[in-house]
Parts: structure tokens; sequence; C-alpha cells
């Protein structure tokens, strides 16, 4: 099976799905990887799906998705992006630096602790050679430390 029947299948669309898109790319300008100004555009990777092109392991948006799915929200037919992006990965059998650190978070604290997270993937990032991102990282980062909680066990009765 040629890999965009495969991912769309998996992501339970049917390429006709993909043939509503109307290029408007508002998902792009939502997108928090695109944000990050890593040249992420989920309707270039909706668009080569279509086309049949092969997705490969360093699109953006394979390696740095966070299924935040505000591009669905913002797109005009609710496109779920996301839900692609995670046929890719099982595709290409791979992850993304989120998902690393997400589970790093699970097995240390029994939950998602963001803080960590965002610490975690900036780790992943600046190892991957994204080093000119890391500015516009740290202002999600700050973001974040000033909402900042410890986390504390909870007493099993
Ligand atoms: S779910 Fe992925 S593609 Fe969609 S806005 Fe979030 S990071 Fe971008
Ligand atoms: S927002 Fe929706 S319709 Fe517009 S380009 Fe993105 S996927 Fe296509």
């Amino acid at each position: 099976m040629q890999q965009t029947d495969y991912i769309i299948e998996l992501a339970g669309h049917k390429k006709e799905d993909l043939s509503v898109c109307l290029g408007c790319r508002i998902c792009a300008s939502v997108c928090t990887v695109n944000d990050l100004e890593i040249n992420a555009n989920p309707q270039e990777l909706l668009m080569n799906l279509f086309l049949g092109l092969n997705v490969d392991k360093d699109d953006p948006l394979v390696r740095f998705c966070t299924n935040c799915y505000r591009c669905t929200s913002a797109c005009p037919w609710q496109i779920r992006i996301p839900d692609i992006v995670r046929g890719l990965r099982e595709n290409l059998s791979t992850g993304s630096v989120f998902e690393h650190a997400i589970i790093e978070s699970i097995n240390i604290w029994g939950r998602m602790y963001e803080p960590y997270v965002f610490l975690r993937a900036s780790l992943f990032v600046l190892k991957d050679g994204w080093a000119r991102h890391m500015f516009r990282m740290m202002e999600y980062v700050i973001n974040i430390v000033r909402s900042i909680h410890v986390p504390h066990k909870v007493k099993r009765i």
C-alpha cells in the first residue's frame, strides 16, 4: 500500500477529505511549530500526501508537531492534521521530541509536568541543531516558568 493511502486510512480519513483543503494556510499561521519559526507547513504536508508524494522523517511536523490541534480548530474544514502526522510517525517508526519528553515526564513525575517537558524538548531541539529557534522557544519557557508550581506526591489513603 502507498504511504499516502496507509496514513490516510490510519488517520480515519478518506483521500477525498484532503481534496477539500482550500490552501488558505490558516493552519500554518496558527501552528505552534511554525510559530517557533521552524519551516513547518501543515497545508504543504497535506498537499504532498494528496499528490502521493512521500514525506520523510525530517519533515518538521513529523519531528516537532505537538498535537495541539490549533490547526484543526482554525481550519474551515476542521481537517485533523495531527491525526495524519501520527499516522506518518507510525508509518516511519518515529516519534516527536515532545512525545519523548512527555513519556520521560510521566516516568519521573507520574504525569505530564509542562516545565520539564519544555526544558527536555529544548535539549532535543539543541542536539538536533535547531539552536537558532531557541530564543523563540525560551519565550514559551519563560511564560511557563512564570506560572510554575512545585509538584507534590499525592498521599495514598
Ligand atoms: S497539531 Fe501540529 S500541525 Fe497542528 S498546529 Fe499543533 S503543532 Fe501545528
Ligand atoms: S486551514 Fe484547512 S483548508 Fe486551510 S490550508 Fe489548512 S488544512 Fe487546508
